[in-house]
């Protein structure tokens, strides 16, 4: 099993994850140009797509999704809620899952998770493969106790670390945004990301992608600093995914 970014970040998300002859695009908050030129990046083209796995209706994560998926004839997998929420879906290509219900796209097994986050019935995934597991958690204001059960013993973390909660304080915010991604259902700080990596069984870590990271209140440097604090070193396999460059394959093993 492999992964890999699109992008990531406020301005547009889009993670592929790959086992066997399955391709699954996890959210696509990009224009159909950027997704092309970005799977060129991969060596992809959207042919090679599966489905379309959505997270939540945000513009972040939904936005190109209805163009994608009308394009390449991809089925679209979401909440119910999510479906609800959503003015301009592309209902011929949406199919309805249930958070905590496993879900099999080709070879991978997709586990939904609710998450909390301001947006009608958001979840998060874990895609596993032969034994593997790859857990996202981006877009959640808090950590609850089933957050934490679902992602220990993860082999690949991708994991939102937004914002530094003094950038964002003092940084150039409205106050009422300010609260908003401060708040229970806003987005995790580096200081919330790093406290849940720290109760978590990391013993099978491969990989920690730090991503969602705000380009008005983070930076690469205190987010990874966060992250190293609580694994006690930046081992290799510790990066960020960049808005615009994404992050090249990583190989679950
Ligand atoms: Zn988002
Ligand atoms: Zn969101």
């Amino acid at each position: 099993m492999r992964f890999a970014y699109l992008g990531s970040g406020s301005r547009g998300n889009a993670l592929v994850v790959e086992a066997g002859s399955t391709r699954v695009l996890l959210d696509c908050g990009l224009p159909l140009v950027e997704v092309d030129t970005r799977l060129a990046r991969l060596g992809l083209v959207a042919s090679d797509l599966t489905a379309i796995v959505v997270t939540h209706e945000h513009g972040d994560h939904i936005g190109g999704v209805a163009k994608l998926a009308r394009r390449n004839q991809l089925p679209v997998w979401l909440t119910a809620g999510t479906r609800a929420a959503w003015k301009a879906a592309p209902d011929e290509w949406l199919r309805t899952l249930t958070p905590h219900r496993h879900l099999t796209i080709g070879e991978l097994d997709v586990m939904p998770y609710p998450v909390p986050h301001d947006a009608r019935e958001p979840c998060q995934y874990v895609f596993g493969f032969e034994g593997r597991r790859v857990g996202v958690l981006t877009d959640a204001g808090s950590v609850t106790p089933y957050m934490r059960e679902v992602l220990s013993g993860i082999d690949a973390l991708l994991l939102e670390f937004n914002h530094d909660r003094a950038m964002l304080m003092n940084g150039p915010y409205p106050s009422f945004l300010k609260q908003r991604v401060a708040g229970n259902k806003g987005h995790l700080s580096n200081a919330q990301a790093a406290e849940l990596l720290g109760s978590l069984d990391i013993s099978r870590l491969q990989h920690l992608v730090l991503t969602h990271l705000s380009e008005t209140n983070n930076t690469p440097e205190h987010a990874l600093a966060a992250a190293s604090d609580v694994l006690g070193a930046q081992p290799d396999w510790l990066v960020c995914a960049h808005q615009d460059a994404g992050l090249d394959w990583r190989h679950v093993n």
